[in-house]
């Protein structure tokens, strides 16, 4: 009974985001991406900071009233781990089968999708941004009650990494959710559709591998690390963030208005047909994809940030990246190249780092 219990929390909490996405007031934003039939640009409504306050709000006060152990994600990690599988299985299958082929075999549109941008309760809710939510929100809360676990196991010497791990992996999520509507504008938007990989992304992959650093080490003691390693492991993971937040606000900034320097300072150089534009100044100069290079640096930030550096749990986590981001880079370089043409080929001369500069 425990058991199944366990396993549908991940069911249970993800309605209830769902919920709160849909009652909590929000912001009305027109994204970038047209609607797949009338081609007008989709609308959205964003609360996610919200929706996270009062998640971590409910949590807390279940903590606190003892209504739920602190730790009870933990607990019921290996379930709740089975539970948010099968459902990623089961949303992707309907999601799928209950959409109109494109023409393609049936596992390649299983894994891929087929309907691109649908929304829902009369335009209230879109289906991508609302995998998002529930899978960020889902993972900062298993990261709360992973910490939660390692300080009831270890009151007298908890480790700093723990704690260190946690900020860092809450700023990572709160910037996210704050920083939602430039998401509209990335490739999982535009070049992704609502297959396997999107949704068991979003629902078991996304809240639960990302906390492997936790799921590895909540359970060990204090390692007793040197203060230069947490410290160097937060500048890692902050020059990364300015690395990747830079780089896309500079795009959002140019993709909303291709004239406005960025925070004021960073006029656009682009090269141009007439027509298309590609930027080539700022963060967009230095590699074709630097933003990739500062996701990698901050996991590897978070890696080191627990205290463990030989243990390989927590680098599962950046080595997963590496993995994501070099195919996606080559893809999106592809498709940049037959959208963009001539412009795409005067930036590559210019800034031939891929996503390393002088490196790859
Ligand atoms: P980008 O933000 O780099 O978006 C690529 C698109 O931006 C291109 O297809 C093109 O689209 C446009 N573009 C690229 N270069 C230029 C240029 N020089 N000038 C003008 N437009 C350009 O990549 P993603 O969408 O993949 O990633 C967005 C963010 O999300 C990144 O920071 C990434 O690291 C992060 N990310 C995070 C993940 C996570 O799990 N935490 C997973 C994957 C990504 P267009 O056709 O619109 O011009």
């Amino acid at each position: 009974m425990d058991w199944l219990i366990g396993f549908f929390t991940p069911w249970i909490i993800f309605a209830g985001i769902f919920v709160l996405h849909l009652l909590l007031p929000a912001r009305r934003v027109t994204g970038y991406v047209r609607d797949e039939d009338s081609g007008e640009l989709l609308s959205y409504r964003l609360n996610g900071p919200l929706v996270l306050v009062a998640c971590v709000g409910i949590w807390a006060v279940l903590g606190f009233s003892g209504a739920l152990p602190w730790d009870w994600l933990w607990q019921h990690r290996w379930p709740g781990l089975a539970g948010a599988f099968t459902l990623g299985v089961l949303a992707s299958v309907a999601v799928v089968l209950s959409s109109p082929s494109r023409g393609g075999a049936l596992l390649a549109e299983l894994y891929l999708g087929r309907r691109e941008n649908p929304q829902m309760f009369n335009r209230r809710a879109d289906a991508k941004m609302v995998l998002y939510l529930v899978g960020a929100i889902l993972l900062q809360l298993n990261l709360l009650s992973f910490a939660a676990h390692h300080f009831l196991s270890y009151p007298d010497d908890p480790s700093p990494g723990v704690v260190l791990y946690v900020a860092l992996f809450s700023w990572f999520v709160c910037d996210y959710l704050v920083f939602e509507r430039v998401h509209l504008y990335t490739y999982d938007l535009f070049a992704e559709r609502l297959g396997f990989k999107l949704i068991w992304g979003c629902l078991a992959w996304y809240p639960y591998f990302y906390a492997v650093g936790l799921w590895s080490a909540a359970d060990l003691p204090n390692p007793d690390a040197p203060a230069w390693l947490l410290v160097l492991a937060a500048l890692v993971f902050f020059a990364g963030w300015v690395l990747a937040r830079g780089a896309n606000m500079q795009k959002f900034t140019f993709k909303q208005d291709p004239q406005r320097a960025f925070l004021g300072r960073m006029a656009p150089k682009v090269f141009s047909d007439g027509e298309r534009q590609v930027l080539h100044s700022g963060f967009w100069g230095v590699s074709r994809h630097v933003n990739y290079l500062g996701e990698i640096l901050m996991a590897c930030g978070l890696a080191l940030s627990l205290g463990w550096p030989l243990l390989i749990g927590p680098w599962l986590y950046p080595l997963y990246y590496v993995a994501l981001l070099l195919p996606r880079e080559r893809d999106d370089d592809r498709r940049c190249a037959e959208k963009y043409g001539a412009p795409w080929e005067q930036y590559r001369e210019k800034v031939p780092w891929r996503i390393v500069p002088k490196v790859y």
